[in-house]
């Protein structure tokens, strides 16, 4: 059965603090495998986590700030000491490539992995992958940053009760599939008769960055959005000055954006993780400016759990039942 889920591995922005680790997260969707921004401890944390290293099959950067790429001489080097088969792609803004050189290659190690180097070298750059197109769009951050997009195409789901009723069978399906429409006992069938559409699912990843076209464009009708949330609102004017969000943008992007599943993380360690003369833990005080504005799923991300990409939504055919005329 596949499995679409969110590991989180690491929540905190800038330092880690004593309850969480630089960010990272590995998306785990059917048979890809993503890594996105391993921070410092990584490597660790994906055994904490229970990722194998041999598990990863690409790895996006969103940025060459050190949270979100310090733990990838570790990871690299992983995976050639784990003799990882097959191929790793990696994604990265390109302007930036002389950062994951050094960093791919910061001490020495007996190099078996290969580790393919796909840069993002332009907004909008798209690459195809196993679980559907990866698309890359700008953010707004004092360094060039992407966040990125997993699309699954959509298609359309065989009903075996139409089928059945209209006595299509065998290589009859195929040819259905094939042209669209099949011809059963003087009738003309088409796909959409005996089939209902399959929306493709939606996963999102914003990181570090300012309100932007782009934060939308990622954020568009996901399924599960992870977008950073590193400021509450009485930090906002600080939050503009340095690119990043706080919790209400988040929340204000995603019920904009028609998001099913909302992940906040990427915290600043300035907010006390338990209630201190009477202000409540930070995690609570996320979760309340998210509420404020998002009334979708609300996930505020906590190292070492992991997040299901919500089912999807069932559709019904679109097409009549079976005619009167049919078998
Ligand atoms: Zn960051
Ligand atoms: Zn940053």
């Amino acid at each position: 059965m596949s499995v679409r889920e969110l590991a989180v591995l690491g929540t905190a922005s800038q330092v880690p603090t004593r309850h969480r680790n630089h960010n990272g997260y590995v998306l785990r969707w059917d048979r890809e495998v993503i890594l996105f921004d391993p921070g410092e401890g990584t490597q660790r944390q994906m055994m904490f986590g229970g990722v194998p290293a041999g598990d990863l099959t690409r790895i996006c950067v969103t940025h060459f700030h050190g949270d979100h790429c310090l733990g990838l001489p570790g990871v690299v080097q992983r995976l050639s000491l784990d003799r990882v088969p097959h191929p790793v792609d990696a994604h990265y803004p390109g302007g930036d490539a002389h950062y994951f050189a050094r960093l791919r290659h910061a001490s020495s190690f007996y190099e078996t992995a290969e580790v393919r180097e796909l840069p993002v070298l332009r907004d909008g750059q798209t690459f195809e992958t196993s679980a559907g197109t990866l698309l890359a769009r700008r953010l707004r951050h004092p360094v060039e940053t992407y966040g990125y997009r997993l699309v699954e195409p959509d298609e359309r789901r065989m009903l075996p009760d139409r089928l059945a009723a209209y006595g299509i069978r065998g290589p009859a399906i195929g040819e259905l599939i094939r042209t669209g429409h099949v011809d059963v006992a003087g009738r003309r069938v088409t796909l959409a008769e005996v089939s209902a559409p399959r929306p493709g699912q939606r996963f999102g990843f914003v990181m570090d960055t300012g309100l932007c076209d782009g934060v939308f464009a990622l954020a568009d009708r996901a399924d599960l959005l992870v977008i950073e949330s590193t400021f509450l609102t009485e930090d906002a004017a600080l939050a503009a000055e340095v690119g990043h969000l706080t919790a209400a943008q988040a929340a204000r992007v995603a019920a904009e954006s028609g998001v099913r599943r909302l992940v906040l993380t990427h915290f600043s360690q300035r907010y006390a993780p338990t209630s201190r003369a009477g202000v409540p833990p930070a995690a609570e005080r996320f979760a309340a400016e998210a509420r404020e504005h998002f009334d979708g799923d609300l996930v505020i991300a906590e190292d070492l759990t992991r997040v299901a990409v919500p089912p999807r939504a069932p559709v019904s055919a679109a097409a009549s039942p079976p005619a009167a005329s049919a078998p």
